[in-house]
């Protein structure tokens, strides 16, 4: 009963009042049709009284959390739900599988010469494989990158880096260009920082390029003349960790700023470390939606907010993308960090899963990040919470979100726990564990500044 007590209060604090009848969170209605061998139940009930699915007794969590896996046969499915007195009947489609009569076929089509293409906008992809989701991005490019164009497969064109060289490029992101000739290398700097190592590569045409970073930190210019096989090769001898870094041509000069390691102050390693903090969702957007039907935008903004407090106690200059209930962009939040030139950005969400997975296979905190450079980071966070707090080992993975696609700043996306994992969301509603969750991230970022990770 103490439990119940403690846990109505937090559900109270996070504003949303705790109803302890039967209460399906999900699917969000009782017809619903899901293409999928398998979904599930999630919700809550009181956990004295047994919970029951087509007669079968399923766990009911002391926090009165449920999750509950069930497979979908092809048809109608009917699903019986009974908590004592309450029953609550789901009536759930799942499509017959659609066997297209024609086999697509969807080679690629190599061209008898190159054409000349130039990038249409910002931020155009250049992808290893044509397709656009996944972590296959090799390169971001400006508008008016001049490209050879060598083939297309779908909705893609394959660009001739070089002989060896090739990527992808999105139709819809590049149009014809006349003629193409190659660029000439006219002249390089280096430019005295007190923050950056930055150089200066001045051609007389913008050129495609893939950085590479790293030790030596590598850029790779192609369709440059006078060099082997067209391709200048920037190389950058760096000894420090890096900690973000941005290229990008400013007219015809390629403009290369790598941030260099600040001077870490070993008994306040924080100590003015600009860190953005990012909570995750908001406003418009809930996010995940709890087994107690909570929003994952409030737990990310209360654990957001313990880390602004911690990071600040050590002496870190913390900027939050949002203080509130708020809707704000994806690109919004990243040019935010840009902006402010910080070092390190932290994004905090809660996780769920597709239809096809089980929530009771799934549980604990994993921590995301795109490039290799962040890894290190990644893998000091996840070590530091998972040590530190009752929630599983759920990995780091490199994933393709927008908001770690961010090569400035050190980018990491946490994934604290499983909202619709009935143990994890309890844990999350659990004041005392987010407040750890966010003592451990501190200590995971301290960890990884002093190199003890
Ligand atoms: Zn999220």
């Amino acid at each position: 009963m103490k439990y119940r007590l403690f846990v109505l209060a937090l559900l109270l604090s996070l504003n949303i009042q705790a109803v302890f009848a039967l209460d399906i969170v999900y699917p969000k209605q009782k017809a619903v049709t899901i293409n999928s061998p398998s979904t599930f139940f999630v919700g809550n009930s009181a956990p004295e009284i047994p919970l029951k699915i087509n007669g079968q007794e399923i766990p009911v969590h002391k926090s009165g959390g449920f999750a509950y896996a069930v497979k979908l046969n092809t048809g109608k499915n009917e699903f019986v739900i009974e908590a004592g007195e309450e029953k609550q009947i789901f009536n759930i489609t799942r499509p017959a599988p659609v066997i297209s009569p024609y086999t697509t076929t969807n080679n690629e089509l190599p061209y008898e010469s190159a054409a000349s293409f130039v990038t249409a906008d910002d931020n155009v992809p250049l992808r290893s494989t044509p397709v656009d989701s996944g972590n296959n991005r090799i390169s971001h490019f400006q508008k008016g990158i001049p490209l050879l164009v060598t083939g297309e497969k779908g909705e893609f064109y394959k660009v001739q880096l070089n002989e060896t060289t090739s990527g992808w490029i999105a139709r819809k992101d590049v149009i014809w260009a006349d003629s193409f000739t190659p660029a000439k290398l006219l002249k390089k700097d280096g430019i005295n920082d007190k923050n950056y190592y930055i150089f200066k590569i001045d051609f007389d045409k913008k050129v495609p390029y893939v950085i590479e970073g790293s030790h030596p930190f590598v850029v790779k210019f192609y369709n440059v003349e006078g060099n082997p096989d067209n391709t200048f090769t920037f190389n950058f001898p760096l000894k420090q960790k890096l900690i973000g870094y941005s290229g990008e041509f400013d007219g015809n000069s390629f403009i290369l700023k790598i941030r260099k390691f600040p001077e870490i102050n070993t008994k306040r390693p924080l100590k003015n470390i600009k860190i953005v903090i990012d909570a995750g969702h908001g406003g418009e957007e809930n996010g995940a939606t709890g087994c107690l039907r909570h929003n994952e935008k409030d737990i990310n903004l209360s654990i957001a907010k313990m880390l602004a407090t911690e990071l600040k106690l050590r002496g870190a200059n913390v900027i939050m993308t949002r203080h509130g209930d708020e809707t704000v962009g994806l690109t919004d939040r990243v040019k935010l960090t840009n902006k402010n030139e910080a070092s390190i950005f932290i994004s905090i969400h809660g996780n769920a899963l597709p239809d096809n997975m089980d929530p009771n296979e799934h549980e604990g905190t994993s921590v995301f990040y795109y490039y290799p450079q962040a890894k290190p980071l990644a893998d000091s966070i996840l070590k530091s919470m998972t040590s530190q707090l009752p929630l599983a080992d759920d990995g780091v993975r490199q994933g393709s979100f927008a908001v770690v696609r961010n090569t400035e700043a050190l980018s990491v996306l946490i994934e604290t726990g499983y909202l619709i994992n009935p143990s994890d969301n309890a844990y999350l509603l659990d004041e005392e564990v987010r407040l750890n969750a966010a003592k451990a991230i501190a200590d995971g970022v301290e960890n990884f500044l002093t190199g003890k990770d």
